[in-house]
């Protein structure tokens, strides 16, 4: 339910903090947009848009009428001043005289009026904001309002909820079209508060930004509560999909942690014939939603097109769905996943010819799942993307819900949707980022939180990756992914409590990376410990601890790691952390190094074993890896001995290491996280079972 966060004392403290660089008409502006933003039920992740008319100095000191308006794919919730870009208001009242004009012409000519060249791309409704003379206009894509203009009857559901209080227009392209439609509707009757377009949304207006925003909130509140009310008041064979049996959770997770990677791998898009656009997974299974799920009707629903059309750009038009059976049975998956991509080439080719200049298709690939009994399981190249899928397709499956109740969705015909989805103005939206060298790629390093986890750690976030960082101390892992916030501030970061010489702990921390993302694609078994100590005084115990993390705890890692990568079928990587102690041993480190030599020969096993699945497993020998970042727990162990027979101290020390390498360097963490990553990325793609050394050259530790 809507609810009115207008506050007075807010607003005011707002706009005297803002004022003075912008001014009150924008800074009221920035403040109702931001509520708008706010509430999911009006708007998601740059949706809607809002605009005022306002007067400004130009550079020759005249005045200038101008509108400023939200910038495209800009988010309301998150809007700044640079998010308003001021645009001339005349020319743009000239345009709205045109019949019509081409779409790269309208970009052009919005271009052209806008006070600043550096601004962004202003909306594509924004021909609309100036056609209404109302000083503020609030646009969103509030679901009550979609509930109802998304009936076969939609127009008479909006008018028999609002009466004369809005215009209804029937569904118009958004852009110069609509522009032109509303300012027609407007000219036949600017009584009205507002304007309902069908499958699309809201617009209201006011003279200041208080009455617009109170308008959009009034308006919907009514929607709201004539939607259900009718849905009360309905009886005999109404659908109501969110209403099935009591959720088992216990029962959801289990299943999902088996599931997850298998439709995660079924929607990985095949690039060449050894790689894949992975994607990244974000789960929603609110019992709502597993109920909607599960019930009968959700198979034809979720086929159907989005609630509003801007959305088709990041969930695409219709979503996959799944039974049970399917989703848990990798041969099925694929096929359902494959059946979902013939259709989408059969509506791109019963409908590209709508388009001017016949455009390159989209991969058409699902960015949603939803699967019977486990709710939504959206994707997308990036964490955020799939966020982004997720938060739309949660609001889309409940409105898609509430509009069953109260009578039957009839979204967007496909025809209309194509406009949408190919429309050059909407894809911009998008932008254009370069793609990272492991994006949508899962990375879990065990023993994160020592210095070399970090500095791997550090890399795969560099390199675009998701990052999950393992560790003993869950306290530990969490401050590693604090300070990678810190330097990542766009990373997807995950600390996991995770015990390696314990398989029970290996599955359910695997099994929280799963849930949390939809798997894993690049392993690096990191976490060791060490013990110095000659064979004649060596204490069973040090010694077994000391084969029970390197040894037995790369074990666990890899057995867990190998069972995912077969659920998953996109092949992956392991990057094993050995040591240059396994070529060149040193005394009284007897424990570390045969433990290290062990997991080294692992590694060789885990290369012949998992290369059937297109698993790549390679090992770095590192040296003298000194954290500055982040104590190595290593060195805290070997250092005073090192230090003790040598003479020397700290610096000393790292200076000692440094001087005896071939090439004279020192060895850091980034430099066995860079490694990590070319290992892990395509660069690498025809290697396994590699020694690959990081020690500044060693000549005893050459790889033979
Ligand atoms: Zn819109």
């Amino acid at each position: 339910m809507v609810q009115n966060q207008f506050c007075d004392t807010e607003a005011r403290a707002f706009v005297a903090s803002h004022a003075q660089a912008v001014g009150e008409d924008v800074a009221m502006r920035l403040f109702t947009s931001r509520l708008l933003g706010g509430d999911k039920n009006l708007v998601l992740h740059g949706g809607g848009n809002t605009s005022v008319k306002t007067t400004v100095v130009d550079r020759f000191g005249n005045d200038l009428a101008v509108i400023c308006v939200k910038g495209s794919g800009c988010d309301l919730q998150h809007l700044e001043p640079a998010g308003l870009p001021a645009l001339a208001l005349a020319p743009l009242l000239e345009l709205l005289k045109l019949d019509s004009i081409g779409d790269e012409d309208l970009v052009s000519e919005l271009r052209r009026c806008l006070l600043d060249s550096r601004a962004p791309n202003p909306s594509v409704e924004t021909l609309l904001h100036a056609a209404i003379p109302h000083k503020f206009v609030d646009h969103t894509h509030a679901d009550a309002i979609l509930a109802l203009s998304n009936q076969p009857e939609g127009t008479a559901c909006i008018k028999a909820a609002f009466g004369d209080r809005v215009t209804v227009l029937d569904y118009v392209q958004p852009g110069f079209p609509l522009a032109k439609a509303v300012a027609d509707a407007f000219e036949a009757d600017s009584s009205v508060e507002g304007v309902v377009l069908r499958h699309h949304g809201l617009f209201t207006f006011g003279d200041d930004a208080k009455s617009s925003y109170d308008r959009m909130i009034d308006l919907v509140a009514v929607a709201e509560e004539f939607t259900s009310q009718h849905i009360a008041q309905r009886t005999g064979d109404v659908t109501r999909l969110a209403e099935g049996a009591d959720v088992d959770r216990a029962q959801v997770l289990a299943t999902a942690a088996q599931v997850i990677p298998v439709v995660r791998g079924a929607v990985a898009i095949p690039q060449g014939e050894a790689d894949y656009c992975r994607m990244v997974c974000s789960w929603r299974s609110d019992d709502d939603l597993v109920k909607i799920s599960s019930h009968a009707e959700c198979a034809r629903l979720v086929a159907m097109g989005p609630l509003t059309p801007d959305h088709v750009i990041r969930t695409s038009g219709s979503y996959l769905y799944l039974t049970r059976d399917e989703a848990a049975d990798p041969a099925a998956c694929r096929r359902a996943v494959a059946a979902f991509v013939d259709r989408y080439q059969t509506y791109f080719e019963a409908h590209k010819s709508r388009s001017p200049v016949e455009p390159a298709i989209l991969d058409g690939y699902p960015r949603v799942a939803v699967v019977e009994g486990l709710g939504v399981l959206a994707f997308g190249e990036t964490y955020q993307a799939a966020t982004i899928a997720g938060d739309i397709a949660e609001q889309t499956l409940r409105g898609k819900a509430t509009a069953e109740a109260f009578g039957c969705f009839a979204g967007l015909p496909p025809a209309q949707l194509y406009d949408m989805e190919y429309w050059p103005l909407e894809r911009a939206k998008l932008g254009q980022r370069p793609v990272a060298t492991l994006q949508g790629q899962i990375a879990l390093v065990t023993g994160g939180a020592g210095a070399i986890g970090f500095g791997v750690c550090q890399s795969l976030c560099a390199a675009g990756a998701v990052v999950v960082v393992a560790d003993l101390n869950q306290v530990a892992a969490q401050g590693v992914v604090d300070r990678l916030f810190e330097e990542y501030p766009d990373a997807a970061l995950l600390a996991v409590a995770m015990d390696v010489t314990d398989p029970d702990s290996v599955q359910s921390g695997m099994d929280q990376v799963v849930l949390t993302f939809g798997g894993v694609d690049v392993v690096v078994p990191n976490a060791g410990i060490a013990h110095v100590s000659s064979l004649r005084d060596m204490g069973s115990e040090d010694f077994k601890r000391v084969i029970d993390v390197n040894l037995f705890g790369t074990m666990t890692i890899l057995q867990a790691a190998a069972k995912l990568f077969e659920a998953q079928d996109t092949r992956g990587s392991i990057v094993v952390q050995a040591s240059k102690n396994v070529f060149s041993p040193g005394a009284s480190f007897g424990a570390y190094s045969a433990s290290k030599a062990g997991q080294h020969q692992l590694g060789k096993i885990a290369a012949l074993e998992l290369a059937p699945l297109g698993v790549r497993v390679n090992m770095i020998n590192a040296d003298a890896v000194f954290g500055d970042q982040v104590r190595s727990g290593l060195w805290e162990e070997v250092g005073p001995d090192r230090m003790k027979s040598r003479g020397l101290d700290e610096q000393g020390l790292k200076d000692f290491y440094r001087d005896r390498s071939l090439l004279k360097v020192t060895v850091t963490p980034r430099h066995v996280g860079d490694a990590v990553v070319f290992l892990a990325s395509d660069a690498a793609s025809a290697t396994t079972g590699m020694t690959f050394t990081v020690d500044g050259g060693v000549a005893a530790a050459f790889p033979r």
